[in-house]
Parts: structure tokens; C-alpha cells; sequence
């Protein structure tokens, strides 16, 4: 815990910060609160407290620093490029964990999370109205539509011909009961221009969740068993849901072949053309992750992908950048905060009047689909390889 080297290192890259309040008007929670304590700067002062011992983990520095979404936007306009991240998981490590941090435990057993959605889906809304704790998980639970059965563990080979390469595909803890159709269009392009796909069977949830909630040796765990079941002389392995992509990446020098995005994959390699694609004459909203812009600074992925539907018209919604308030199971355990991020992003949405939100993370598309369909909105909430795959002309 308080590692002499482990705390110098830390002190190192905190002495990096100029105390400049660049990042407070780009902060997510500074905007909502403008209390220093809810801004990057004011929680880097805290964890320096924390470090050298001035501070204790009381309630209050606990709940300080529990309350930033890790959306990394600081990180990305910070001049000193001050890393973060890494600072606020640091420093969660040390402290109690707060209470509330069901999900990270639900995702990391799969068979449990798998009833618990299918209950979800199977009991209407209006039993758990009651109960106001169960209420909220239950509305995000049942957001997100059933969808085909997730593809099974398993090697597929390439549909046409000729093996380009062989790919892992990363299904990640949710991506099997909320993104399925998510999963099976992935594994439908990637076979379709020629590459042979793996979905390894032991491999684990990506390990952001408990990296996150403070519990780094839970996410090095989790490494290590994702790290065994790709070893096995793959390409690329490929994520689907962005911010298990960020987590991934991460260690990703422990993987045994480079990680990749689906969308910057498909970009990069598929070689797909306008006219491989039915046209669509309708528009779409594009919502792209803070995970994506913040981290990858892959706005453009996801744009570039819809733009190969032809005649779809692709607009933008929400404030590059900013976090939508999904942020792992955060919308969980801040719901009220969760609740008014998301708000302009719906109301665009809305106002447009779109059949379709795109977006490419997980806990953002279960996030915004609720709060669309809490408006009495019908709009479909699809990753961007959704899309493409439905309009993608077989050959
Ligand atoms: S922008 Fe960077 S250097 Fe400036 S206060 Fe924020 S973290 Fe510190
Ligand atoms: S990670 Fe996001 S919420 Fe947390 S301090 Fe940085 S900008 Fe604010």
C-alpha cells in the first residue's frame, strides 16, 4: 500500500501539475458543482494529501474522488499531460471502497449476470417501481433489447475464400447479454472481408470496473487470464465496446497481439467500399464515447464506418469530449449526476428526431437508450457495426 518507490513515483508525475485550472471548465463534475474538490486540479491536491500522509481517507476525500467519472477529459487538455488515470486509481486503491460497487462483482461472474439480465428483461417495470433502489439497475437492465444469441466461444473461418489473418474477438463481461447483435456483426464483417475469428472461451471480463473501483490487483488478475486466452498466435485482438478497449490497452503489452478498435480495425484493414453497402436514406445520431475521443482520440472512427452507408446522413450529438454519465457502473451509484449529463445528448437526439443513436460503448448505449426511452423516445440505440452490417450486400 504505501510502497516508498510506488509513492515517489506518484509524487512525480503530481509535481507534473502546474495548478494552471485548464482542465476545471472541461471537468464534468466541475461544471456541475464548481467546487475545486469536483475538479481535476482540486482532486490531484487531494490525492497528493493522501500520499504524503496530511490527509486521511475520511468519508468526505472519499467521496470526492469516488465522484469522478474517469473520463480522462483532463488528461486531454491538460498542457502538462498529467497522467490521471493513472492518479485516480492509485489513489482509489488505498482508500475503503465505497459502498455500491455491486456491478463490478455481478460482471465478473457471467452465469450470474446472465440471469440477472434475463430477469431484468422477463419483469416489468412496474414491479420494481416500488422498490427505489432496485428500480433504476432494473430500467438500465432492460434498456438495451434482447438481441440474436451471442455468437458461441469458438473459431469461425473466413467466409470468402483466401484466410487474411486470424483475429480474437474481445466479448467482454456484458457484451453477451447487452451487444450481442454487436458481437455477431463484427464476426460477420471481419469473416466477410477474409479474416478467420477467434472468441476464446476463457476469456474474462476486461477488468476496467474493479480497476476503477480501486481493486488493481482484481484488474491484474483479470489481465493474466485475458492474456492466456489469446495466446494463441492471433493477429489483432479486437474490442467492441470502447471502454473495454481503454482497459485493454492498458496492458496491453502483456497481450500476445496487438489490441485494436473494431471500428479503427475495419477502417485500417477491411478495405470496404460505399458499394459494398445497401444505401440508407435516413439519418443517424452519432454519439461518440469520451473513451474514444479522450483516450484514442478516435472521433473519426465511427463517422467513417456510417460514412460507407450510402445516403446516410450522419449528425453529430453531444459535446465531443464530454462524458454522457455512463461511465462504468457510475450511473449506478450517481444516477442524479448520471442523469443530467446525459440530458443534453437526449434532447438532441430528440429534437433531430432520429430512428437511430449510434454509439460505440456499451454502458453508454444502455444509458442512453433509457434515457430515451424514459422521454417516450423509439429510437434504436446500435453500435456503428450494426449498422454497417445490415446494409452490408453478401457477395
Ligand atoms: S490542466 Fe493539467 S497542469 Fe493544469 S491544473 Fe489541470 S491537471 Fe494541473
Ligand atoms: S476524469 Fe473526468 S470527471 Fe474526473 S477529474 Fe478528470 S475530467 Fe473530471
Amino acid at each position: 500500500m504505501n510502497d516508498p518507490n510506488l509513492n515517489q513515483a506518484l509524487q512525480l508525475e503530481l509535481d507534473r501539475c502546474v495548478k494552471c485550472g485548464l482542465c476545471l471548465p472541461e471537468c464534468p463534475t466541475y461544471r456541475l458543482k464548481t467546487n475545486e474538490n469536483a475538479s481535476p486540479r482540486g482532486r490531484l491536491a487531494l490525492i497528493e494529501g493522501l500520499i504524503n500522509g496530511r490527509l486521511q481517507g475520511d468519508e468526505a476525500l472519499v467521496r470526492h474522488l469516488d465522484q469522478c467519472l474517469t473520463c480522462r477529459r483532463c488528461e486531454r487538455v491538460c498542457p502538462s499531460q498529467v497522467k490521471y488515470g493513472r492518479l485516480i486509481d492509485a489513489a482509489r486503491d488505498r482508500l475503503p471502497r465505497p459502498a455500491g460497487r455491486a456491478l463490478a462483482a455481478i460482471t465478473q461472474h457471467p452465469v450470474l449476470q446472465r440471469v440477472a439480465t434475463h430477469a431484468a428483461r422477463a419483469l416489468p417495470s412496474s414491479l420494481s417501481r416500488p422498490i427505489a433502489s432496485l428500480h433504476w439497475p432494473h430500467r438500465l437492465a432492460r434498456a438495451l433489447p434482447a438481441g440474436p444469441p451471442a455468437p458461441s466461444c469458438g473459431s469461425y473461418p473466413p467466409l470468402n475464400g483466401q484466410t487474411r489473418g486470424r483475429v480474437g474477438l474481445f466479448t467482454g463481461c456484458l457484451g453477451a447479454t447487452q451487444q450481442s447483435a454487436a458481437l455477431a456483426s463484427a464476426l460477420r464483417l471481419l469473416r466477410h472481408v477474409g479474416y478467420s475469428v477467434t472468441l476464446p472461451v476463457d476469456a474474462v471480463c476486461c477488468g476496467a470496473l474493479g480497476m476503477h473501483a480501486g481493486n488493481t490487483k482484481d484488474a491484474q488478475r483479470l489481465a493474466e487470464r485475458n492474456r492466456i486466452a489469446f495466446d494463441q498466435g492471433l493477429d489483432a485482438v479486437i474490442s467492441i465496446a470502447s471502454g473495454c478497449g481503454v482497459q485493454l490497452d492498458e496492458y496491453a503489452p502483456q497481450l500476445p497481439a496487438p489490441h485494436t478498435d473494431i471500428c479503427r480495425f475495419l477502417i485500417d484493414h477491411a478495405g470496404f467500399k460505399q458499394a459494398d453497402f445497401r444505401p440508407l436514406l435516413e439519418s443517424v445520431a452519432l454519439h461518440v464515447p469520451c473513451s474514444v475521443e479522450n483516450i484514442y482520440h478516435g472521433a473519426a472512427w465511427s463517422k467513417q464506418i456510417l460514412n460507407l452507408v450510402p445516403g446516410l446522413r450522419v449528425e453529430p450529438v453531444g459535446e465531443l469530449g464530454q462524458c454522457c454519465g455512463a461511465a462504468g457502473d457510475y450511473m449506478l451509484r450517481y444516477p442524479d449526476v448520471a442523469k443530467r449529463l446525459r440530458q443534453p445528448i437526449v434532447d438532441q437526439v430528440l429534437s433531430g428526431d432520429h430512428r437511430v443513436l449510434a454509439t460505440s460503448n456499451i454502458g453508454c448505449a444502455m444509458h442512453l437508450a433509457e434515457g430515451l426511452h424514459a422521454r417516450g423516445a423509439k429510437a434504436e440505440v446500435l453500435h456503428p457495426i450494426e449498422l454497417l452490417a445490415r446494409q452490408l450486400l453478401s457477395r
